[in-house]
């Protein structure tokens, strides 16, 4: 269902329930005033007819949006035509007319309001001028007791409504977060996300004092992949390896596309050792994966979470500079960045 649906089937429920109510005081005040047939029946045809023929009018226009807010005008004009055929009785049309407002603010804010309310003035005059400048403005009980049901619903079907729309907002923002949050093609976490968790582990296992590890990892010559198979078989591969990593992380661990054909891993608890067995095992695991017969392979570098590194950015370059060092290396292997600045091969 489109917004514009969305909007329309809303503001049909609002008008509904707004006119149903407001019926029984403009209707009291006719019965009051023995108003004549025809203001009668041309509020009974507003407040029943008139819903199902707005909600019509807007659906089967081509922008139901714009034909809707011209209802909407349309609503305030014929609250100005009753204020006037009521002959200004207080209550009813003081109601009358805070709820329209309530109405257009709630629908379309300040703007709206402003632009129909010129309509409802001149509707109002036009109509008291037709109605002989009747002015009754004091309310009966009968009067009163017949605005109590509109003055207690139509608030709650605003509120309701406009709860509804603010539940709506906070889902979309939640689904937006989410997709934010993850890599479309693979499925892992996003870098934005990734980065987000390797912060806050640092913070962790520095406060907690247990060791941490990240590996970063890069698909070796996967441009002769897309080469060879087209983009597409890329993406295949893209897409294996990630369920590769997910399948020999632990639980407790999080992979996720860093960009393009590079991944990164981070391993919470993690000791050198598990590392670097984790490491081979999606090394060898990889080549498991072919593409148009090329056996696919992947370079490792890892980074022990270490005391001088003063943020996540710099444990990061370190698990690059041995990513680095593997490429250069000869790729298909396992490198470790070690404090001293040297690299080591890790103990499988
Ligand atoms: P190396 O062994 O040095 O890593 O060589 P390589 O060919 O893998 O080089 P590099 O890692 O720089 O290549 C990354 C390529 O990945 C370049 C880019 O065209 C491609 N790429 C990036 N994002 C995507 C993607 O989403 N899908 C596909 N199919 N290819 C991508
Ligand atoms: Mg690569």
């Amino acid at each position: 269902m489109t917004d514009d649906i969305r909007f329309v089937r809303r503001v049909r429920r609002l008008r509904t329930w707004g006119l149903g109510v407001g019926f029984l005081c403009v209707g009291m005040v006719f019965h009051e005033n023995h108003t004549g047939p025809i203001p009668w029946l041309l509020a009974t045809l507003h407040a029943f007819i008139w819903p199902q023929v707005a909600y019509w009018l807007a659906m089967s226009h081509q922008n139901p949006k714009f034909a809707e807010y011209i209802n909407l005008g349309v609503d305030s004009a014929m609250g100005g035509v009753w204020v006037a055929l009521m002959q200004f009785n207080l209550l009813p049309s003081v109601l009358l007319i805070s709820m329209l407002a309530a109405d257009k603010l709630n629908v379309g804010g300040w703007r709206l309001l402003l632009r129909t309310l010129p309509g409802q003035v001149i509707a109002c005059v036009f109509a008291a001028a037709l109605n002989g400048f009747q002015i009754r403005t004091a309310s009966s009980p009968i009067e009163i007791l017949a605005c109590v049901p509109f003055l207690l619903i139509y608030p709650s079907a605003i509120s309701l409504s406009a709860h509804g729309l603010a539940r709506r907002v906070m889902q979309q923002n939640l689904m937006l977060r989410e997709i934010g949050r993850t890599d479309m093609l693979t499925g892992l976490a996003s870098r934005t996300h990734w980065s987000d968790l390797a912060y806050a582990e640092l913070k962790t296992a520095r406060s907690r004092g247990h060791s941490s590890v990240m590996l970063m990892l890069d698909i070796d010559h996967f441009k002769s992949i897309n080469d060879h198979g087209g983009h597409a078989a890329g993406d295949e591969v893209l897409r294996q390896f990630a369920n590769l990593l997910k399948q020999s992380v632990r639980g407790i661990d999080t992979a996720a596309r860093f960009a393009g054909d590079e991944f990164v891993v981070l391993l919470p608890g993690a000791n050198a050792e598990i590392a670097a067995h984790i490491a081979e095992r999606i090394r060898l695991r990889t080549a498991t994966i072919r593409s148009g017969g090329i056996e696919c392979s992947v370079s490792v570098g890892i980074a022990m979470l270490e005391g001088w590194m003063p943020s996540a950015e710099a444990w990061v370059d370190a698990a690059d500079q041995a990513l680095y060092l593997a490429k250069s290396r000869g790729r298909n292997r396992v490198m470790t960045y070690d404090h001293e600045y040297q690299f080591v091969e890790p103990v499988v």
